[in-house]
């Protein structure tokens, strides 16, 4: 019986037991009953039931400012969850800009959106780097008990992303631009130690000019403004190849075509197959419909000598 009179302050201490031993579904109920007993931990008890949210679905921007405005409005200063010792205020600035970074994320769309999206994101790293500093994050502490990452080293992650994506914004208008725009990225995720094999790889593509093998214009960004296509290259017309610009790469089994002549080719080669697709799908109904027929008179023929 004293099972089911528990009173909201020993609910209370019961969840947070239930927290240091990681079982946060059980503590959240509990916690929940003990605001609604009206327990005089009711505060802190919501503070819990918030960071367990979080806890179960750290994407959620939602539940992070949620959590923030509760941390915002406490005047408790500091507090443990399970191991982990918070300081609310900053917490919740840590909160505020996690969940700002997680809508940025989410921006997609044209050239205009994903510019937006990259000078947002330049500022959110400006803004770790101010509001966090050198602390770690504790949002990382609490989730996954990484204590690794500090607001500067989240500052230069962003700022990497940030770079990126307003090269992809850039590129097609400037690939010399996105070019410098993809040399601070690796900049920044050299220092933080990530991997920078694709910054590399695409900083050497937007710069790389070629001259068309088939219109001759010269053109700067490979994969975007010139593509390769495969093509036989006889030795006699690799003499020509003397020129600064090349119109094929070394190896001679390609030819470097700008997007033009590579979109104007591949859109009329899609229109003949297209033309040879459906011929033939009419040959094969023709086909069917000629052996349905044929399969009609021998089952007439059949039923008839029965
Ligand atoms: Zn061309």
């Amino acid at each position: 019986m004293a099972l089911i009179f528990k009173s909201g302050d020993e609910l209370f201490d019961q969840g947070i037991d239930l927290i240091k031993r990681k079982e946060f579904a059980k503590a959240k109920s509990n916690f929940q009953k003990s605001v609604e007993k009206d327990g005089k931990n009711a505060e802190i008890a919501n503070i819990y039931i918030a960071i367990i949210d979080v806890y179960s679905d750290p994407d959620s921007a939602d539940r992070l400012e949620f959590l923030a405005s509760r941390l915002e409005a406490t005047n408790i200063g500091e507090f443990e969850f399970g191991l982990t010792s918070i300081e609310s205020k900053k917490f919740a600035v840590e909160l505020r800009l996690t969940a700002e970074r997680i809508r940025i994320f989410a921006m997609n769309g044209n050239s205009n959106v994903r510019e937006d999206k990259g000078n947002k994101l330049l500022q959110l790293a400006q803004k770790f780097q101010m509001q966090i500093g050198n602390d770690g994050l504790k949002l990382n502490e609490l989730i996954s008990n990484d204590v690794s990452i500090t607001g500067i080293r989240e500052s230069l992650s962003i700022q990497a992303l940030g770079y990126e994506t307003l090269a992809s914004a850039v590129v097609l208008t400037d690939p010399k631009k996105a070019a410098e725009m993809l040399q601070n990225a690796y900049n920044y995720r050299k220092q933080t130690g990530e991997d920078v094999g694709n910054d590399m790889n695409l900083i050497k593509a937007y710069s790389k000019t070629a001259k068309c093998w088939i219109c001759g214009r010269s053109t700067t960004g490979e994969g975007i403004h010139f593509i390769t296509m495969s093509s036989e290259i006889t030795p006699f017309m690799r003499t020509g190849q003397d020129d600064i610009q090349k119109s094929a790469p070394e190896n001679f089994e390609s030819v470097y075509v700008c997007r033009p002549c590579y979109s104007a080719i591949s859109r009329r080669a899609d229109v003949i197959s297209k033309q040879y697709f459906d011929r033939g799908m009419q040959e094969l109904r023709n086909t069917e419909a000629r052996l349905q027929m044929e399969i009609a008179e021998v089952r007439a023929y059949a039923s008839m000598r029965r």
